[in-house]
């Protein structure tokens, strides 16, 4: 190599994103995993410095983003959560609202829209907010997350648990889903101690009189046991671009240079970018969805899954590099990472025996690497093992109280 080309590797690099050289300052950390699934506590294999700022925002946004914000990916944060819910720690406890739809047939002013979200123990919330630049985040469940910042609207929260745990719970969870909302406590008088979190109903207001009708609306539905009208807002394919990047990342770090050179990368790249689903679909990248990853790995969901926690499974599979995920609501991906058999030889034994990760987000813990048969036999208790064990223990054995 010469000087020259010293020089040169020196001041820029190339992202393994968008395959582009830039210059060295304008990388970043990339979490290859979602922090908001847990990707913030794995160990390194799962990071990289070897992605530019621009691909890391972007991917940010549009990728991870897309799924974690989706109808189906706010269901995966709220299962299992409660699982890691301890009584001693109630002042901190918080579980994700899990979104059910975007109200329709009710009275709210033009450019705006009314969400429905459940809480703790069903406690409801109603999210009045406008709508802004709606078709860019039409899979978003709640919207732009940029436009949240600048007009968050109004949240109302109706306890269904007259329970003081619950109602810590729910107001916690409450808070910290809704930071910038103006928040309203609507069917209990707001408790001293939070007085300063939630903003006073003055039902003389125009504003607030006319979103209570829609929170009422809401509440009378749900005493009569009715379903409200409403529509959800889901793509099927919130999870293709996201599979596209973690291989990507993922060969990057097992396999090198050789790797992101190889055409397999580039149809990565090329999924990861294309927005079109019609076109990304054909393709030749190999993987199953997260809608219909259930049908071809069924047999070994109920293996593999833990309670709360992503796991994620490397493997080999007919001479292919192949990653598996079963999310905490039992469902299942997988991606080919890679399908060059030359490449797939230079994995380690360790990579061909097949290799575990946990990674469970209410707790902000993970385990990992572990060899799969490890793992297998822990799981069908032909073989305890000790870091899971420790994990096991983290879910919650108290008896919570009844809602
Ligand atoms: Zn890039």
């Amino acid at each position: 190599m010469s000087d020259n080309q010293d020089a040169s590797s020196d001041v820029t690099r190339r992202c393994i994103y968008c395959g582009r050289d830039k210059p060295v300052v304008e990388f970043t950390d990339e979490h290859i995993w979602p922090d908001a699934l847990g990707g913030d506590c794995l160990p390194s294999t799962w990071r990289t410095n070897d992605v530019c700022g621009k691909c890391n925002n972007l991917a940010g946004l549009f990728v991870d983003g897309v799924f974690i914000k989706s109808f189906f990916g706010s269901a995966e944060r709220w299962h299992g959560a409660h699982d890691y819910l301890t009584l001693s720690d109630v002042d901190r406890a918080v579980l994700p609202l899990a979104y059910l739809s975007r109200l329709t047939d009710v009275p709210l002013a033009d450019n705006e829209v009314a969400e429905f979200w459940s809480g703790p123990c069903g406690a409801h919330v109603i999210h009045i907010r406008p709508t802004l630049d709606e078709a860019t985040w039409s899979s978003y469940a709640g919207g732009d997350p940029r436009a949240r910042k600048l007009a968050a609207g109004r949240a109302y929260m109706s306890f269904t648990s007259t329970n003081p745990f619950w109602i810590t719970v729910a107001v916690n969870s409450f808070k910290a889903h809704f930071r910038r909302a103006k928040r309203y406590l609507v069917n209990s008088n707001v408790p001293p101690q939070w007085s300063a979190d939630f903003s006073t109903l003055d039902p003389t207001d125009a504003m607030t009189a006319r979103d209570l009708v829609v929170v009422k609306h809401v509440a009378d539905a749900s005493r009569r046991k009715q379903s409200v009208r409403s529509t959800i807002e889901m793509r099927v394919d919130q999870d293709g671009r996201l599979l596209a990047k973690i291989a990507l990342g993922l060969g990057h770090n097992l396999l090198g240079k050789t790797f992101d050179d190889s055409p397999y990368a580039a149809l990565l790249r090329q999924a990861l970018w294309e927005k079109d689903f019609q076109k990304r679909q054909s393709l030749p990248v190999r993987g199953s969805g997260y809608l219909n990853g259930g049908n071809a790995l069924a047999a070994i969901v109920p293996v593999l899954h833990w309670p709360g926690a992503w796991v994620l499974m490397l493997n080999i599979v007919k001479g292919s590099l192949v990653l598996t995920v079963v999310s905490p609501g039992k469902m299942s991906m997988g991606i080919v990472v890679t399908d060059d058999s030359q490449l797939v030889s230079e994995l380690g034994p360790d990579v061909h025996d097949g290799i575990v990760w946990l990674t469970v987000p209410s707790i902000q813990e993970s385990v990992g690497p572990l060899p799969q048969p490890t793992y297998i036999a822990h799981q069908i208790g032909a073989e305890p093992n000790d870091m899971l064990q420790a994990l096991a223990v983290k879910r919650n054995r108290d008896v919570l109280p009844p809602c």
